[in-house]
């Protein structure tokens, strides 16, 4: 495995509302000659979380952090219409997408326990994604009783991870 020691997340710079699947992302990425689709997980409008690139191989979607990080897209990230003929970067997120937002970070926190949360602007001079991602995670807690991130919950992820674990070593019981 890779060693992954940052989550950074994106947004798609499409219009509020307006909803893209992971293969149409696909298809924009390989059209500009990248052999996949650069992000590993893309969440849609509905809060649908959709499997991108492979996890154990280095995305694009973070020039000069690829090797390192784990790149997740929310579908929107702009206005619904340009404001003074220019689009606008705004925080676009449902609250189905902030759910499943806080749901895949915490799980790949599980996973990856050294990981830092970040948003792509952190690493370039863009708006992406649109809020202030590392303040928004940067308390997250693992255990707690948050609402949709509840104990059982936290169970249930934690049996995963540790099947998910014992699947990378076929030889240990
Ligand atoms: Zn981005």
């Amino acid at each position: 495995m890779r060693k992954i020691n940052k989550i950074i997340v994106h947004c798609s710079a499409t219009r509020e509302g307006h909803d893209v699947d992971a293969k149409t992302i696909r298809e924009w990425h390989l059209r500009r000659g990248w052999k996949d689709i650069g992000y590993h997980y893309i969440v849609r409008l509905d809060g649908t979380i959709e499997p991108g690139r492979m996890i154990n191989i280095s995305g694009a979607h973070t020039k000069g952090y690829n090797s390192e990080s784990i790149g997740i897209c929310y579908i929107g990230g702009v206005e619904a219409e340009k404001v003074n003929n220019k689009w606008v970067a705004k925080d676009t997120r449902t609250q189905a997408q902030k759910d499943s937002l806080l749901i895949l970070i915490k799980l790949l926190k599980l996973m990856y326990k050294d990981a830092t949360i970040h948003g792509h602007r952190e690493f370039a001079n863009k708006a992406c994604p649109s809020f202030d991602a590392s303040e928004e995670y940067k308390n997250l807690k693992l255990k707690n009783n948050d609402g949709i991130y509840n104990n059982k919950l936290a169970c249930i992820i934690n049996c995963l991870y540790g099947i998910f674990k014992s699947y990378n070593k076929p030889n240990s019981n």
